[in-house]
């Protein structure tokens, strides 16, 4: 016996629905007559209708959060990447924070922590610093530049599906904030040695950092998905 499960805009409302003999027929009729899908964490089936913006649907066996529309997520997403990408170089290449010790004055950049890893031999460390402070963080930009630009604009590309699969495995890779906590932990142990002069790089820095956080946190995975669907639908018919 398998029990389906419907969500309602508000909450979900478990078992309104019952498949009442195992029979792989049945159940492929079932669920060609609407459409399911599966809780990620439990793999309970559930009617994929969409709660209204604002409103959360949560899987009623696991408690797993299911989907939370967000107001203009395409637009908020869009915008944010591009300004995301305009403040990247500034973070990556104007001083982040000087320092002056008897007379000698250096200033760091966001990649002085990677050459200098380097230089100690530490190159793991240095490559997984590369890759989560400066590589992942400028492909996940440019992904979602790429893709919300393209559903911004209504256009079809037939990478859509895969730009969108990379950004999600990226997600879990940029380590923005990480970096911020060794800059930070770095700068109060200086100024016990020398007053320390903050650069327009930290500034870019913590900008983006904002900026990404919110990307993250506004990016609605589902809609996406569904825009990218419709386009691609769009544009299969219109061959
Ligand atoms: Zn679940």
């Amino acid at each position: 016996m398998i029990y389906l499960c419907r969500y309602s805009p508000h909450l979900i409302d478990f078992c309104n629905y019952r498949i009442t003999t195992q029979h792989p027929d049945n159940i492929t009729k079932a669920m060609n007559c609407t459409n399911y899908d599966a809780c990620p964490e439990c793999d309970l089936l559930l009617n994929n209708s969409s709660p209204r913006l604002g409103e959360k649907a949560y899987c009623p066996r696991c408690g797993l959060l299911l989907s939370h529309p967000k107001k203009q997520s395409v637009e908020r997403t869009f915008a944010l990447s591009i300004a995301g990408f305009i403040l990247f170089f500034p973070s990556l290449l104007l001083p982040m924070v000087g320092i002056t010790v008897l007379g000698s004055a250096n200033t760091g950049i966001l990649l002085s922590g990677v050459i200098a890893l380097f230089k100690e031999s530490m190159w793991p460390v240095a490559i997984v610093v590369f890759l989560a402070s400066i590589l992942f963080p400028l492909v996940h930009l440019s992904l979602s530049l790429l893709i919300s630009g393209h559903l911004y604009f209504n256009r079809p590309n037939r990478f859509l599906v895969h730009w969108m699969h990379w950004m999600q495995h990226l997600d879990e890779w940029v380590m923005l904030e990480v970096y911020m906590l060794g800059i930070i932990v770095a700068c109060v142990k200086l100024m016990a040695i020398a007053p320390l002069q903050f650069g327009w790089g930290l500034y870019a820095f913590i900008a983006l950092l904002i900026i990404t956080t919110q990307l993250t946190a506004g990016l609605d995975k589902k809609l996406f998905w569904h825009h990218i669907a419709l386009l691609q639908k769009g544009h299969n018919h219109g061959r």
